[in-house]
Parts: C-alpha cells; sequence; structure tokens
C-alpha cells in the first residue's frame, strides 16, 4: 500500500501554527509558503508533502481524500458540515471566539427584546442561523465572504457574526461584540478512508499532534 501523505494546510496562522506541531513529529517543512508561490511543499520526510489551500476548502480537499488530512477552524467545520472526516485532535491553536457585534450606539438587547426582524452580515451564516434560532430570534442573513465589520457602518446589516481575537479590529470601525458565541479553535481532520488504509504512517504523526497540542492549552 502506498503510504505517501498530503496534509492541506491555509497560509498564515494555520501555518504558522502547525510548523511547531510537526516538528514535534519531526517533520521539517523545507519552503516558506510566504515567500515561494509553490502551491506543494516538500517536507523533510519524502513521504510527506503540505498542500497550500484556502482555509476554508481543506476539509474539501480531505473529504475528497486529494489530502489526507488537515488542519482547520471549527468555524470552516460548522460551515462544511465535516462530511466524510475523522477529527481526532483538537490542536488548541489559532484560538479566537465567534461572536455578535454591532455599531456602538445600537441597542442590541431591546432590538432582541421587541422581536425585532435582526440583520446580521457573515461568512458563518449556518452558525448564526442556528444561534439566533436557538434563542428565537428572526433574522435576515446577509452571506458576506470578508470584511464583516463594514455591514454595520454602511447599513447593509444591524449586526455581524464573525471572530474575534483581540477585539482591536470591532474597535476600529467602532463596533461592540454583544454576545460570544462559541471559542474556536483548529482541529486536526483525516479522511476515513486514508486512516484505515494508511494508518501505519498517519497514526504516528496524529499521535504526535495530539501529544504537542497538550502543551497549547
Ligand atoms: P481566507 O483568508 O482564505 O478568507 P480566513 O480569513 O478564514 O480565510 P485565516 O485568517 O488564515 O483565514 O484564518 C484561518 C482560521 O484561523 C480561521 O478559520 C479561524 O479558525 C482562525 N482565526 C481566524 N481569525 C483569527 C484570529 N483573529 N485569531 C485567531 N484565530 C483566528
Ligand atoms: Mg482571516
Amino acid at each position: 500500500m502506498n503510504q505517501t501523505l498530503t496534509l492541506a494546510l491555509s497560509k498564515g496562522r494555520i501555518f504558522d501554527e502547525t510548523l511547531p506541531l510537526l516538528e514535534a513529529a519531526g517533520i521539517h517543512v523545507t519552503e516558506d509558503p510566504e515567500k515561494s508561490r509553490k502551491l506543494i511543499l516538500p517536507t523533510s520526510d519524502p513521504q510527506l508533502r503540505v498542500v497550500i489551500v484556502r482555509a476554508s476548502d481543506v476539509p474539501t480537499y480531505v473529504q475528497y481524500g486529494a489530502a489526507d488530512f488537515g488542519v482547520a477552524g471549527k468555524d470552516v467545520l460548522l460551515e462544511h458540515g465535516g462530511e466524510g472526516l475523522y477529527q481526532p485532535v483538537d490542536l488548541q491553536i489559532a484560538k479566537c471566539r465567534m461572536s455578535v457585534a454591532v455599531q456602538a450606539g445600537f441597542d442590541y438587547a431591546s432590538a432582541v427584546r421587541q422581536g425585532a426582524r435582526l440583520r446580521v452580515a457573515t461568512k458563518y451564516v449556518q452558525v448564526a442561523r442556528e444561534h439566533f434560532a436557538a434563542k428565537g430570534v428572526h433574522v435576515d442573513l446577509i452571506k458576506l465572504y470578508g470584511s464583516m465589520e463594514l455591514g454595520p457602518l454602511v447599513g447593509l446589516s444591524d449586526a455581524i457574526v464573525d471572530l474575534v481575537s483581540t477585539g482591536s479590529t470591532l474597535r476600529a470601525n467602532h463596533l461592540v461584540e454583544v454576545e460570544q458565541i462559541m471559542e474556536i479553535s483548529s482541529r486536526l481532520v483525516v479522511n476515513q478512508a486514508a486512516l484505515k488504509l494508511k494508518r501505519e504512517k498517519l497514526q504516528p504523526i496524529i499521535d504526535a499532534f495530539a501529544k504537542a497540542s497538550l502543551r497549547e492549552k
């Protein structure tokens, strides 16, 4: 059986924060995706390569087996649905929270209390839909792909659902966090067939990641 592995990562924080986990598994990535235009990066292990994809595409590559495993945020996994994916380890990296934010001065509490229909702009429509449904709040969801903070400023929406870490982006745009929906971190995701067929090669890496991620907590 071919035990060559492909790991899907996104550029930026996921790549940067996965590097130490790979190091813990004795694997070095020999090229920097910020400097190279290559989408396939070799590693010190001739049987392991890294593919660089959009953060929200990681579950898709792994689901279809184009990558055997990958690292994806809980936010991305909830939107994707997690179909065909085994999620053995919460890696405790790329931590942030999913929150509701509104323009400073907007009375969110009364809007919600009065049963008004709230217009919510977000990239995370599944999470937002479930959150407001559970609260019994009627919402019109407006799907965006980025720069959610702009929504309330230009009258596109009353509120946004977005990821927050320090809150500095919200503050810079005169928005306030009015509700925290959930804590977010990144998970290791593994193709279910690969886990069976390439277990010998995969399991030691999964174990090393799990052990190293305990230190992140
Ligand atoms: P793209 O840039 O392709 O649209 P993205 O903005 O989701 O995708 P990143 O900013 O690299 O890509 O985020 C990757 C993951 O890191 C997210 O899915 C989320 O889980 C987590 N994340 C996002 N923003 C933050 C943040 N400010 N602090 C910590 N973790 C974050
Ligand atoms: Mg981002």
